[in-house]
């Protein structure tokens, strides 16, 4: 059972009550049961996006595949009943806190 968040007047919360709404009025279930499904649709979008850059299209077209990545992770945030405002935050307050790369040998 997931938790509807309310959207707030702006930022991320906002687009993801509107992406469920389209989600919900264009037929797509959000049930528990696909979130293995919408997982592995973020991934495909994230290799179109791959696949466009690749072949050289045009910048407007990798933009539009990692929109529709960005579509997909909304659906999963609002499935999985999640506050995206909030984890948003939490994560770049801690990134900012985070040295430089990370203190990774290769960054990334
Ligand atoms: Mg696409």
């Amino acid at each position: 059972m997931t938790t509807m968040i309310p959207p707030s007047d702006d930022g991320l919360n906002k687009r993801m009550a509107e992406v469920r709404a389209l989600a919900d009025a264009k037929g797509f279930s959000s049930a528990p049961e696909r979130i293995w499904e919408m997982l592995a649709l973020i991934h495909t979008e994230v290799s179109e996006a791959t696949d466009a850059y690749k072949k050289g299209e045009p910048l407007e077209h990798v933009g539009e595949e990692l929109i529709d990545a960005t579509i997909r992770i909304f659906h999963l945030l609002s499935a999985l009943g999640l506050d995206a405002d909030a984890l948003f935050d939490a994560k770049m307050t801690y990134n900012w806190q985070r040295p430089v790369k990370y203190n990774t040998v290769r960054g990334g």
